[in-house]
């Protein structure tokens, strides 16, 4: 009998099997596929804040990250960055590379929010000047502490050369997000990334780019609560959760990458 020539990868690509579950995080379930260079990551609709001390479901999440995230790595990779992005194949999978995945958590703050407030007594909003690099370790149990950076050297998850790769590329993503959601009338206040290293130890950008890893201010809204578009909505209970990320996702599509 006669096989469409792509039926069978379509339906392996397709198919998420319990047995294939490599492991599940809070927002993500990670799938592994017969080529052990690639991956599929299934977005769910929990979601957590407070290292997972609150727990609760925003209606679509997964579909919108999922979409919201891959045209971001197809934005960034067409802008030469190295990403674990291969396809969206499903609303709410996303083909990736396999990485290790460095436990690190890399923030850049564009202005002053959320625990950067909390820890130096910053106004919210306050505009810095300089795109402020942080590392902290990728640990729950741990609460996911800031690291200084001797701590960084005392753990050695990463060379120095990686570090300094691993801050550039944060920079370079900064600016290039930054200028990304100026043109979506949307403020990129800080955002947090992961990175990982593939088989030939190249590092690319991997986990995902969303409002639950991002904090994003509606232009038009000069109201502190109002104008948050990302997941402080559901730590700080704002409401219309959901309806802030589907905005998010509109003006993320609309944009030609
Ligand atoms: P977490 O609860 O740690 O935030 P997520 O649900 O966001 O986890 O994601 C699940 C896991 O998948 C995380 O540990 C993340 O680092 C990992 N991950 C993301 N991209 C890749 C990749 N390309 N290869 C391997 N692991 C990945
Ligand atoms: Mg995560």
């Amino acid at each position: 009998m006669m096989t469409p020539p792509n039926a069978s990868e379509t339906a392996l690509t397709l198919t998420l099997a319990p047995e294939d579950r490599l492991y599940e995080g809070k927002a993500k379930i990670i799938y592994k596929t017969p080529d052990p260079q690639v991956l599929l990551a299934y977005f769910k609709d929990d979601a957590t804040a407070f290292n997972a001390q609150k727990k609760g479901a925003i209606a679509a999440k997964g579909e919108m990250n999922c979409q919201i995230a891959s045209h971001l790595f197809r934005y960034l990779e067409n802008q030469a960055i190295a990403t674990h992005f291969i396809e969206q194949v499903t609303p709410t999978v996303m083909k990736v590379q396999t990485v290790a995945i460095i436990p690190l958590e890399v923030v850049v703050r564009n202005r002053a929010a959320g625990s950067l407030c909390k820890q130096t007594g910053l106004e919210l909003g306050t505009v810095l000047p300089f795109p402020l690099v942080e590392f902290y370790l990728k640990n729950d149990a741990l609460g996911d502490p800031l690291l200084t950076p001797e701590r960084l050297t005392l753990l050695n998850l990463a060379t120095p050369e990686e570090l300094a790769t691993l801050r550039g590329l944060a920079l370079q993503i900064n600016s290039l997000l930054t200028h990304f959601f100026q043109d979506c009338g949307i403020t990129l206040v800080d955002f947090k990334l992961e990175f990982g290293r593939d088989t030939t130890g190249k590092i690319l950008l991997a986990d995902e780019i969303s409002p639950d890893t991002c904090r994003l201010w509606n232009q038009a809204e000069t109201d502190p609560q109002r104008r948050v578009m990302d997941k402080d909505r559901f730590r700080h209970d704002l409401g219309e959760i959901a309806a802030a990320y589907a905005q998010v996702m509109q003006r993320v599509l609309a944009q030609t990458v």
